[in-house]
């Protein structure tokens, strides 16, 4: 499989997973150029996993969404990029798990919020503020009332 990063051809597999229906392979792979690590889906059909999002609008599912977004979200907080790639991780194992093709980008927001919050108040916080196009003073009181709560 070409290495995404540097484009050698050589590369070893990390781990291999199956969907429980068995419809999906899931490979993690490293580059034995650079190191560099990237995912491989087998499928019957050619296919990738596709992301509906709140308007109704379906794009490709990319992991590197994933981890832009807790980037953005926990910039300025102690959040390491170990924690960051692990929480990418549970997602999608979580896809695989499902067997799915077609995700809605509110379960992806929910898993990584979960996530969040076990982590860092704040970047929860931010993230779902968000993620979930929150532009409203009274909703973002909630949020904060919530966390709080949980205290
Ligand atoms: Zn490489």
């Amino acid at each position: 499989m070409k290495c995404p990063n540097c484009g050698c051809l050589k590369d070893k597999v990390l781990d291999t997973r199956q969907s429980k229906n068995g419809t999906v392979i899931r490979r993690r792979r490293e580059c034995l150029n650079c190191g560099f690590r990237f995912t491989t889906y087998e499928r019957y059909q050619e296919e990738g996993i596709l992301v509906k999002k709140k308007k109704g609008y379906i794009e490709p599912f990319k992991r590197e969404k994933i981890i832009k977004g807790i980037q953005l979200a926990s910039k300025n907080i102690p959040i390491s990029y170990k924690d960051i790639e692990r929480i990418a991780d549970i997602v999608e194992q979580y896809i695989l798990e499902e067997g799915k093709f077609l995700v809605e980008s509110r379960e992806i927001g929910y898993i990584v919020q979960e996530e969040l919050k076990k982590l860092d108040k704040m970047a929860y916080i931010r993230f779902k503020s968000v993620y979930e196009g929150i532009s409203d003073i009274k909703e973002l009181e909630n949020i904060l009332k919530e966390v709080k709560n949980n205290n």
